[in-house]
């Protein structure tokens, strides 16, 4: 029997295919946008340079500061550059800090957002920013925050080095498991979340092996896609939650560390949630947390936290802090239980 659901489908606009950059600016005027700021990281300037001059008259200027975790100082400048430069929209091109960046000037001051997206984190279709301010990180959700175009080429993916394709497509992997246990999840949120996890299981190998394979760059940007929405449209649970610690607590890196804890956290809801991951374990040979671990390990993904510079004596007080925000997760949140499978993600053992 179908269970009772409810199901809203996410108001932004997708436009994917290799060479669909070309259709950014009819994106931005269909939104109203007559001067962008652009934003991007300092190691994506060029590409960010190259979009204004595609842009012309219609790019108002640049802001290439945009930084892991979306720190508030670096909007606040951001926010000063954009009313200097009299802009009525962002375009920004980059991963899930400068989308973060995107998000937090349209929290501030509703600007419609086109974003081009180049890495498979999939922030750029979540209505959800996480910012830092004095080293706190703190999230805030809201229908302001999300996108309105998100633009997919792949071939603005072809450089993305593989160290970070591997990470980022485990990233997005992570969604869409945690999706198809979350407790509001429906049967379109499970449908994108095994469709995401069957395309990046067959791309990133692919890309390991010829990371310029606009093939399998396609692929695994339409599943980072699927991935993310379903991260956008469902609650998260155990894996998000200790990740949120880890990278906010101890400042590992965030796709790493998502990598990593994957087969831990989805070996302890296995049993758990064995119904709704049962078309995952399948995809990965039976069991879901020793055929994510077999298949991080094939593609060269970190394995251990140890390796991310998180510190064996910190480990009891991340298992505190992780059990010591209740919320929901299949299985119940065991103080014991998770201080065992920090040890484990921490050591970079195989689940047993
Ligand atoms: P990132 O955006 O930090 O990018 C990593 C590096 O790769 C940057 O230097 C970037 O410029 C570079 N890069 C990106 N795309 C490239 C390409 N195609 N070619 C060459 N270089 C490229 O990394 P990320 O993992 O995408 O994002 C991580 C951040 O996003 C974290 O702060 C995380 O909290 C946030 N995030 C938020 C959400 C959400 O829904 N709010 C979801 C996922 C991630």
């Amino acid at each position: 029997m179908v269970a009772p659901f409810r199901y809203t489908a996410s108001a932004a606009e997708i436009i994917f295919g290799s060479g669909s950059l070309s259709r950014l600016a009819e994106a931005v005027a269909r939104q109203g946008g007559k001067r962008a700021l652009i934003l991007s990281t300092p190691h994506q300037k060029q590409e960010a340079e190259r979009i204004a001059a595609s842009l012309g008259p219609i790019a108002a200027g640049l802001f290439n500061e945009a930084a892991m975790h979306t720190p508030v100082n670096v909007t606040e400048r951001a926010m000063a550059r954009y009313s200097q430069a009299g802009a009525d929209c962002v375009v920004a091109i980059g991963g899930g800090s400068t989308i973060g960046l995107s998000k937090a000037i349209a929290y501030r001051n509703d600007a419609p957002q086109i974003v081009v997206a180049t890495t498979y984190a999939g922030s750029e279709v979540t209505p959800i920013l996480g910012q830092t301010e004095n080293g706190q990180k703190s999230t805030v959700r809201g229908p302001g925050i999300l996108p309105e175009v998100v633009i997919y080429d792949p071939e603005l993916t072809l450089g993305l080095p593989v160290e970070i394709s591997v990470s980022s497509g485990l990233n997005a992997m992570a969604h869409a498991v945690e999706g198809l246990y979350a407790e509001d999840r429906n049967p379109i949120s499970s449908m994108m979340a095994v469709e995401g996890l069957r395309a990046l299981k067959h791309a990133l190998p692919q890309i390991v092996q010829a990371p310029r394979d606009i093939e399998a760059r396609s692929e695994a940007l339409y599943g980072s896609w699927l991935c993310g929405t379903v991260l956008g449209t469902v609650g998260m649970a155990l894996h998000h939650k200790l990740c949120h610690t880890l990278g906010g607590s101890f400042d590992l890196p965030h796709a790493e560390t998502h990598a990593v804890v994957l087969p831990h956290s989805a070996d302890y809801n296995a049993a758990a949630a064995t119904d709704a991951l049962r078309p995952a374990a399948e995809l990965f040979g039976g069991s879901l947390g020793r055929g994510l671990y077999d298949f991080a390990a094939s593609i060269g993904a970190p394995l251990a936290l140890r390796d991310l510079g998180m510190k064996e004596a910190d480990l009891d007080r991340a298992a505190e802090i992780a059990a010591r925000n209740p919320h929901w997760n299949p299985r119940p949140i065991e103080g014991k239980a998770i201080r065992v499978l920090l040890q484990s993600a921490w050591e970079g053992a195989r689940p047993r």
